[in-house]
C-alpha cells in the first residue's frame, strides 16, 4: 500500500469487550456500530503481545519519544487483577526498551479496590474514571443492568484513588453531559472527588441521531457548559478541564476540538485494528479498517482512507468548517458528529452552533498563562495600534462602529443559518415526517442552495421554535409541523419532483419563501406533489394545480409571495407566512395588489435614500435585509416598528408613505436586528438578575439588555440624522444632537451598571468612541 508513513503514538487496546454496566448512553453497545457482539470477551494474552510488538516497531522505526497506551473496554477491569498484570507486563517488557510507555487505563470503576490500586501504582498505569456528576446526574445514565445506581460505586472507587498510596495512579474523571443536569450541581461534585483532571464529552451524536435538546434554546449545550465555564473561571480554575483548554487560541486541540492530524488506533479485542470508537456512533462498521494485528503494522493501518483523511488538518474539512472564524480552534468538532447519511462525514459537527458559541465563551476567559492568540490587526483599533482580537472580537468591534461590513454581515448570516440548522435537527426529533426530513437531507446534497434558501428564510427560525416550544412565540396557534414545508420548498426551488405529506392550517399550505396556497376545503393535511415549475395537492375532495410561472396569472388560491428591486438585490414583502407574527404586534394580512406596490416602492425608494444619507448603513443593509413584514395599521401609533430575535433577515414596519422616514424605520430596525445576531454569538449582558438602569428615552428603567438595544439603535439614528444635516440642514442638526446625547447618556449609564461582561464593555466602549468620532465628523 502506498501513501506517506505516519506516525501514530497513541493506542487504545479493548482488552474486555464487555461491561458490568449497562449505561443506556454508551456508544459501545447502544449506538449504531453493534460489532462487540462477534467479538471475543476478552483479548487474549497473545493478541496483548501482538499489538505490543506492533507498537514496538513503530515506536523503534519512527523513533518516538513516546507512546500512549490506554486499557480499554468494555470494562478492563473485568479481567481481574492477575489478567491485568499479565498485560501490563506484556506491554512494558516489548514497548519500554524502546521508547517511553505511557500506560492509562479507563474504566467505570466499579470494580476497582486496594489489590488493583497497588497494581496500577506498580506498573505506572493511570487510570480515568467515567462518572457523571451528582447521583441524579449519574444515574440518568450509568447503571446496572437490573436497574441499579453506579453512584456510590464509583465514588468509592475515586475514594480509592484519591488515598495518597495511589493518588500517581489518580488521572482523572470522565463526564458525559447532559443537559438536563443541573450544571453547578454536576460541577461540585466532580470538585468533590479532587479529581487531577476533568474531561467533559459531548454526548455522541449524528446529523441522522441529532443529540436531545429539551427546550427551545438553539445552543444548550453551550448554554449549559458555559456555565460551568463561569464558574470554573471564578473559582480561579481549581482543576484542569480538558475541553475548556482544548478551545483557547493555541489551545492545542483534543480528539474532539483542533485541526492536529488524528494520532489514534484501537485494537479490539480479537486483534483488529480500528479507527477511532466514537465513529461507533455513525453507523454498524464505521471504525472498521479490515486489517489486524497479526497481518498488519501500524504504519499500513496509518494509511488507510479513513485514518489517512483525518491527518490533513483543515483541508480535511468540509466547505463550512474551512470558512469558519474559529476552525483553528474547534475543527469540526469530533469526526463522529459530522455523519450524515449521504454527506458521510462532509459536514459540520451536529452541534456546530453550540460550538461556535462555546468556542467564544471560552475565547473571551483566557488564563493569565494561556496560549499567546494569534496577531490580528484591529478593524478599528482605539490606538491604531496592533492588538489581539478573536474572529468574534472583530466582528463585534466592527458591529462597534454603528454599522457593519459586508463580510461582517455575512458571518452574522451564516450563524443564524447555523442556529437554524441546529434547531431543524432538534424538531427532526419530534416529527413524525421522515419522508420529507429524507427529501430534505437529500436536497441538501443535491441542490443545497435550495435548501439554504429556504433555511435562511426569516421566518423558518421562528417555525422551528414555534415547533418545540408553543409558548415561545406570540403568533399563531400552531400551523403544525414545518419540516414538510420547508422540504417542499427547497425541492420546488430546485426543480426536483418530490411528494411531501403537508398540515394544512386555515384553509391554507404555506410553501416558505414562494407563497400560500389558500383553497375552502383544504383541511388537515394534503399530498403535494411537486414538479419542476409546478405542485399538485390533494386534500379529501380538493385537487389543485398550482403554476410557478411568474409571468402568468397566478393559478386559483395562489397567492405567491412579493418582492421589489432594491440596490442590495431583492427583498420581500412578506405578508403570507404564519410565522411572521412573531413581533408581538399585530400583522397585516395580505395586501392587496396596490397597496403592496405601494409598499414596494417607498422601500426601494428608502433603500435608495439610506445610500444617499450614509452608505455604510445601507452595505449593512444590502448584506443582510431580506424581507419587510408590514404591520397593522393602528391610528392610535401610526409609526411603528419591530424586530424579532427569532427572524434575522427581516423587520416589521407600518406601511409609511415617506421613504425619508422609513428609511429612518429600517436603519433602527435592522440595527436591533444585527445586535441581536451578535448576541446569540456572544454574550455583551451579565446574568445580573433584577438590575434595571434609567435611560432619556423611556420613563420606566429598562433592563440592561434592553439598555444595549435602544443605544445602539439611536447610534444609528444619530448617525443618518448628522449625515443629513451636512447635506440637508433642516431640523437635522437638532434631531442629531438630542439622538446623539441619548445615545450617550444610555452608554454610560450601561457602562457605569457593571452589568456587562467583559466582551460587552468592549463593544459599549468602542460604540461610545464611534459616537465621539461621529459628533467630531459632524463639526
Ligand atoms: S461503563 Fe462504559 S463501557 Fe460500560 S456500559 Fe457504561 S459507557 Fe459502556
Ligand atoms: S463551529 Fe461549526 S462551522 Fe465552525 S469549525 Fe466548528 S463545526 Fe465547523
Amino acid at each position: 500500500m502506498g501513501g506517506p508513513c505516519r506516525r501514530i503514538s497513541q493506542f487504545v487496546l479493548k482488552v474486555h469487550s464487555r461491561c458490568d454496566l449497562s449505561c443506556d448512553h454508551c456508544y459501545v453497545y447502544q449506538h449504531a456500530d453493534q460489532t462487540w457482539r462477534g467479538r471475543p470477551v476478552r483479548m487474549t494474552l497473545a493478541t496483548v503481545r501482538a499489538v505490543a510488538q506492533r507498537i514496538a516497531e513503530h515506536a523503534r522505526e519512527h523513533e518516538l519519544p513516546v507512546v500512549h497506551v490506554v486499557l480499554h473496554g468494555g470494562e478492563p477491569l473485568l479481567l481481574g487483577a492477575a489478567g491485568l498484570r499479565e498485560v501490563l507486563a506484556e506491554l512494558r517488557a516489548a514497548i519500554t526498551p524502546w521508547t517511553r510507555l505511557d500506560l492509562r487505563m479507563q474504566t467505570n470503576g466499579v470494580l476497582l479496590d486496594e489489590e488493583l490500586c497497588r497494581l496500577f501504582v506498580e506498573y505506572d498505569v493511570r487510570v480515568g474514571v467515567s462518572f457523571d456528576g451528582d447521583r441524579a446526574a449519574n444515574d440518568r445514565h450509568r447503571f446496572f443492568a437490573h436497574g441499579g445506581s453506579s453512584h456510590e460505586h464509583v465514588r468509592r472507587a475515586l475514594a480509592l484513588l484519591r488515598r495518597p498510596e495511589h493518588r500517581a495512579s489518580y488521572a482523572g474523571i470522565l463526564c458525559t453531559i447532559d443537559v438536563r443536569n443541573d450544571p453547578d450541581r454536576v460541577y461540585e461534585a466532580l470538585l468533590a472527588e479532587s479529581p487531577p483532571r476533568v474531561d467533559l464529552l459531548l454526548p455522541h451524536a449524528t446529523w441522522d441521531h441529532p443529540p436531545q435538546r429539551p427546550g427551545p434554546e438553539p445552543t444548550p449545550y453551550a448554554d449549559w457548559l458555559g456555565r460551568i465555564h463561569r464558574r470554573w473561571v471564578d473559582d480561579g480554575r481549581p482543576v484542569p478541564i480538558r475541553m475548556f483548554e482544548a478551545l483557547l487560541p493555541g489551545g492545542g486541540g483534543t480528539e474532539a476540538f483542533g485541526v492536529a492530524p488524528a494520532d489514534v488506533l484501537v485494537v479490539e479485542a480479537d486483534g483488529t485494528w480500528e479507527q477511532v470508537d466514537s465513529l461507533k456512533t455513525a453507523y454498524h462498521g464505521a471504525a472498521g479498517t479490515g486489517f489486524d494485528v497479526f497481518d498488519h503494522s501500524v504504519d499500513e493501518v496509518a494509511r488507510h482512507p479513513g485514518v489517512a483523511v483525518r491527518q490533513d488538518g483543515v483541508a480535511g474539512l468540509c466547505a463550512t468548517c474551512r470558512a469558519c472564524p474559529v476552525v483553528d480552534r474547534c475543527g469540526g468538532g469530533l469526526y463522529a458528529h459530522r455523519w450524515r447519511t449521504g454527506s458521510g462525514f462532509d459536514n459540520p459537527s451536529v452541534y456546530c452552533a453550540d460550538l461556535l458559541r462555546l468556542v467564544d465563551t471560552v475565547g473571551a476567559h483566557p488564563p493569565p498563562t494561556a496560549p499567546v492568540p494569534r496577531q490580528r490587526q484591529a478593524s478599528s483599533s482605539l490606538s491604531g495600534a496592533e492588538s489581539t482580537t478573536s474572529p468574534v472580537d472583530e466582528v463585534l468591534d466592527d458591529l462597534a462602529t454603528g454599522y457593519g461590513s459586508a463580510e461582517t454581515l455575512r458571518l452574522l448570516a451564516a450563524t443564524q443559518l447555523s442556529l437554524t440548522r441546529a434547531l431543524l435537527a432538534a424538531c427532526r426529533g419530534r416529527s413524525g415526517a421522515i419522508a420529507a426530513w429524507e427529501l430534505l437531507v437529500h436536497l441538501d446534497q443535491a441542490a443545497p442552495e435550495a435548501v439554504r434558501a429556504v433555511l435562511a428564510h426569516p421566518f423558518a427560525r421562528p417555525a422551528l421554535v414555534h415547533r418545540l416550544d408553543t409558548s415561545a412565540l406570540t403568533g399563531p396557534s400552531a400551523p403544525g409541523d414545518p419540516l414538510p414545508a420547508f422540504a417542499l420548498a427547497a425541492a420546488l426551488r430546485a426543480g426536483v419532483a418530490a411528494a411531501v405529506r403537508v398540515p394544512v392550517w386555515a384553509d391554507t399550505i404555506t410553501v416558505p419563501t414562494l407563497g400560500s396556497l389558500v383553497l375552502p376545503g383544504l383541511s388537515g393535511s394534503a399530498e403535494v406533489t411537486a414538479r419542476p415549475g409546478e405542485f399538485r395537492v390533494r386534500s379529501g375532495s380538493v385537487e389543485q394545480v398550482v403554476l410557478l410561472d411568474p409571468t402568468a396569472p397566478p393559478s386559483p388560491g395562489w397567492q405567491p409571495t412579493r418582492d421589489v428591486s432594491v440596490p442590495g438585490g431583492r427583498l420581500l414583502i412578506e405578508d403570507g407566512d404564519p410565522y411572521r407574527d412573531c413581533y408581538g404586534q399585530p400583522v397585516q394580512p395580505r395586501l392587496e395588489l396596490p397597496a403592496a406596490r405601494a409598499l414596494g416602492r417607498t422601500l426601494a425608494q428608502a433603500w435608495r435614500v439610506v445610500h444617499r444619507d450614509v452608505p455604510a448603513h445601507a452595505a449593512a443593509l444590502d448584506g443582510g435585509l431580506r424581507a419587510v413584514v408590514p404591520l397593522a395599521p393602528d391610528p392610535a401609533r401610526p409609526l411603528r416598528s419591530a424586530t424579532a430575535r427569532h427572524a434575522f433577515g427581516a423587520v416589521a414596519v407600518t406601511p409609511h408613505p415617506d421613504p425619508e422616514t422609513m428609511a429612518v424605520l429600517l436603519v433602527h430596525e435592522w440595527q436591533h436586528a444585527k445586535l441581536g445576531a451578535a448576541l446569540d454569538l456572544c454574550d455583551l449582558v451579565g446574568p445580573g438578575e433584577g438590575t434595571r438602569i434609567r435611560v432619556p428615552w423611556r420613563p420606566d428603567p429598562r433592563p440592561p439588555e434592553g439598555v444595549l438595544q435602544g443605544v445602539y439603535a439611536h447610534l444609528a439614528i444619530t448617525q443618518v440624522w448628522q449625515a443629513r444635516a451636512v447635506t440637508g440642514g433642516g431640523d437635522a442638526s437638532a434631531h442629531a444632537a438630542h439622538f446623539l446625547a441619548w445615545t450617550r447618556d444610555g452608554a454610560d449609564a450601561l457602562l457605569a451598571s457593571r452589568s456587562l461582561t467583559a466582551a460587552g464593555e468592549r463593544f459599549v466602549g468602542r460604540l461610545r468612541h464611534a459616537l465621539e468620532e461621529t459628533r467630531a465628523g459632524a463639526g
